[in-house]
């Protein structure tokens, strides 16, 4: 039997990914979402696709199905995007996660969900490791995100402690590539795109913030291999490890200050004649982000293996084309 997947927010940036490569896969896919921020020009070429169905809903709302395996994306990333209904946000990550959870109790589906590296908010420990409980503020601009990501990771433990729920949890790291929204807004969409238009560079603060970048398909092949692996085989290694609990950090821990990136994204588009301006930091913007990916590699035998000048180089060419369009 082919097994059947559903991924909630599948038409967003990741999702589109995820859903490409379980298809060529040879699996049924459905995709769910309001398109918040994901578009259907994202999953355009998979419509035709007999083995895909797309399912227009809010994950904040009651759904039913018979799927083998649940991937949680759905959520926006973006902190403009986040922030602009942050109550929405909030909802989306702890309603959506419950939706999924029910769901999977209720017909034994496998659930793979999509933290993130703002769960450590401005982190004190670098790198940060799985066992680093976080430096978050509850009440900030943030927290929508922050704190509905926390609690998000609260009820899928809860889940497989109280209901023995399969559950297994990333934590994604700075992720880019082909299929991010042209006005995302998150760092590299906005300065390839300022880049290609011949804008200036947008610097937040005085640039020094550093973030490590993964092209999304070093992710995807780690979100698959994570989400393949025999249950025993991964509660063996956690327990191994001290932890109750499977989560990994998913990133690449090569790190660059956002001036570096800027600097590396003109030299990639020397058309642009821009130049770098500075405004101020958005609040709570943390200083320092660095995976610790050690679990990862030894779990999975994975290994981030596309650097930032090559994923960007492939990310311009991909934006090229809308730059061009929207000119
Ligand atoms: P994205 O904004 O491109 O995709 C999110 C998708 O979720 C969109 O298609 C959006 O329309 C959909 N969505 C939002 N609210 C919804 C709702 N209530 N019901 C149904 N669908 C809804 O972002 P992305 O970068 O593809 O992120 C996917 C997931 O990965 C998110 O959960 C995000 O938190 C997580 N993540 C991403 C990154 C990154 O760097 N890209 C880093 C950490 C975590
Ligand atoms: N940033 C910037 N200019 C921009 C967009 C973002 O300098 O046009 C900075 C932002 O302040 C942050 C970093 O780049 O320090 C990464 O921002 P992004 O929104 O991509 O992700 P996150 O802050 O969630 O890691």
């Amino acid at each position: 039997m082919t097994k059947k997947i559903l991924i909630t927010g599948g038409a967003g940036f990741i999702g589109s990914h995820l859903a490409r490569r379980l298809l060529a896969d040879g699996l049924e896919v459905t995709v769910m979402d309001n398109l918040f921020t994901g578009t259907k020009a994202n999953i355009y070429d998979m419509l035709e696709n007999p083995r895909f169905t797309f399912m227009l809903h809010d994950v904040t709302q009651p759904f039913w199905g018979q799927f083998d395996e649940i991937y949680n994306l759905a959520c926006p990333a973006s902190p403009i995007h986040y922030q602009r209904n942050p109550v929405e946000t909030t909802k989306t990550s702890f309603l959506g996660m419950m939706n999924v959870l029910e769901l999977a109790l209720k017909t034994k589906a496998r659930v793979f969900h999509t933290s993130t590296s703002e769960i450590y908010g401005d982190p004190v420990v670098h790198p940060q490791p799985e066992s680093y409980w976080g430096n978050v503020n509850t009440i900030g601009t943030r927290s929508c995100y922050d704190e509905g990501k926390r609690a998000a990771e609260t009820l899928c433990a809860d889940y497989m402690r109280e209901y023995n729920v399969d559950v297994r949890m990333i934590r994604i790291f700075n992720t880019y590539g082909p299929n991010m929204h042209p006005k995302d807004g998150r760092v590299i969409s906005n300065f390839v795109m300022q880049a290609l238009k011949n804008q200036d560079i947008t610097l937040y603060g005085d640039g020094s913030q550093t973030r490590s970048f993964q092209f999304v398909d070093d992710l995807i092949a780690a979100m698959c291999t994570f989400m393949n692996m025999e249950l025993q085989t991964v509660n063996t290694f956690f327990e191994s490890k001290g932890m109750e609990i499977p989560v990994l950090n998913v990133g690449n821990p090569d790190e660059y200050t956002i001036k570096e990136l800027a600097t590396e994204t003109l030299r990639q588009i020397p058309s642009c004649s821009g130049n770098l301006v500075y405004m101020p930091l958005p609040k709570d913007d943390p200083k320092r982000r660095k995976p610790d990916i050690t679990l990862a590699r030894e779990l999975l035998g994975w290994e981030p293996k596309v650097p930032l000048q090559e994923g960007l180089a492939k990310t311009i060419k991909y934006f090229s084309g809308i730059a061009l369009k929207s000119t």
